[in-house]
């Protein structure tokens, strides 16, 4: 287990800065996912922390050690990519074992930890195989048994799920996670994936346009959003980001004449806000109800999804834009029918123009 810190790390291809300055900490052993949408930079953050690229400024600390000029192989780390980049020549044991073979671990230790990782991953039975004859998620699992009989300090993951299907995704999800379980071991996982994010991380870091919005535990960024690009990654269906102004600040809360008509009202420290004030709303799906008299904002339902579990509905507001609710009311809502919706002060959340959050 090793502590993995990023300082004030800047990296530039040519004249094109992809990292601006990025500060983290990662404690040991804990599950830190690094999330944000394609070509933020994350990959890159994970390569500069393997050392398969240089930093142009800043330091890579490994369990205290600034790292910058030690080879990626003397980093004592493993890599598991999307790939699975195993040799197409070799069994998956010798896959798994190659790492080590030129060092100084004795051949019966490799053996050993070859067959231990095989059993954690249960893939004994495909020791023998080569990567042709395996299916991805047997060729993943290979990858990531490659990884572990390194024994190495830190495990990074760079969307090592994305080419397998979705169910097997989920399965590998919670075979990841029980592994962090079982190995304690430090783990930094890249993916753009939020419900990864949310279902694997101790810790995720949201990252955007090569800068780190916000860190912090799943639930954390959740309910407290530093600002409205964390709020809309985070969360499936989307949080609902609503423009207006405001109307009325009272011990409640502050009230906010929204653009599409209506009000709502959020619950949170008004600090220097003033009547009049432009302001987003940012309401989650599952925290907006239907409302009576003239409660809340108007909505023309579009679409209704019945999972089973849950029904979404997709209504458009008077501008045009979509509104996103879950419908508890075990199918009253019809297509083409108006509804009323609102949620409770305390389920709003509300940002200045900027973006940014006011507190609770
Ligand atoms: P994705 O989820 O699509 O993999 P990412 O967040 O991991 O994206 P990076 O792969 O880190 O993003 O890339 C960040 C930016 O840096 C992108 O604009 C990419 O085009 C650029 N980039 C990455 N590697 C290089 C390189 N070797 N040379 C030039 N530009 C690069």
């Amino acid at each position: 287990m090793a502590s993995v810190e990023v300082r004030g790390v800047r990296k530039s291809f040519g004249a094109f800065p992809v990292l601006h300055g990025i500060d983290l900490m990662i404690e040991p052993g804990d599950f830190t996912v690094i999330v944000g949408p394609s070509g933020c930079g994350k990959s890159t953050l994970l390569r500069l922390i393997a050392g398969l690229e240089d930093a142009s400024g800043g330091d890579i600390v490994i369990d205290g050690d600034v790292v910058n000029n030690v080879a990626p192989g003397g980093r004592d780390i493993a890599m598991v990519f999307q790939n699975y980049a195993l040799y197409p020549h070799m069994t998956a044991a010798q896959n798994m074992a190659f790492g080590l073979e030129n060092t100084r671990v004795p051949k019966d230790e490799i053996r050993r930890r070859v067959a231990a990782a095989a059993e954690t991953l249960r893939i004994q039975p495909l020791l023998d195989r080569k990567p042709r004859e395996m299916s991805g998620g047997q060729r993943q699992r290979v990858a990531i048994g490659r990884a572990i009989v390194r024994d190495p300090k830190v495990f990074l993951f760079d969307e090592p799920l994305s080419n397998l299907d979705a169910a097997l995704r989920v399965q590998m999800r919670i075979e990841l996670a029980k592994l962090h379980h079982q190995l304690k071991s430090t783990m930094i996982y890249v993916t753009h994936d939020q419900v990864e994010a949310m279902t694997m991380a101790d810790r995720i870091v949201v990252m955007n346009e090569g800068r780190m919005e916000q860190a912090g535990r799943p639930l954390e960024l959740y309910h407290a959003p530093r600002n409205t690009f964390v709020a809309g990654f985070i969360g499936s269906p989307k949080i609902n980001l609503l423009p207006g102004s405001v109307q009325a600040i009272g011990s409640e809360g502050v009230t906010i004449a929204l653009s599409v008509g209506g009000t709502l009202a959020a619950q949170v420290v008004p600090g220097d806000l003033r009547p009049g004030n432009e302001v987003i709303v940012g309401v989650r799906p599952e925290s907006l109800h239907q409302a009576s008299g003239s409660e809340g904002f108007a909505a023309r339902v579009d679409v209704i999804e019945r999972l089973g579990n849950e029904t979404v509905v997709y209504a458009s507001l008077p501008t045009g834009e979509t509104i996103i609710f879950q419908d508890r009311g075990a199918g009253s809502i019809g297509i083409g029918s108006t509804v009323r919706l609102s949620a409770d002060p305390e389920h709003c959340h509300l940002f200045h123009k900027d973006g940014t959050a006011l507190s609770r």
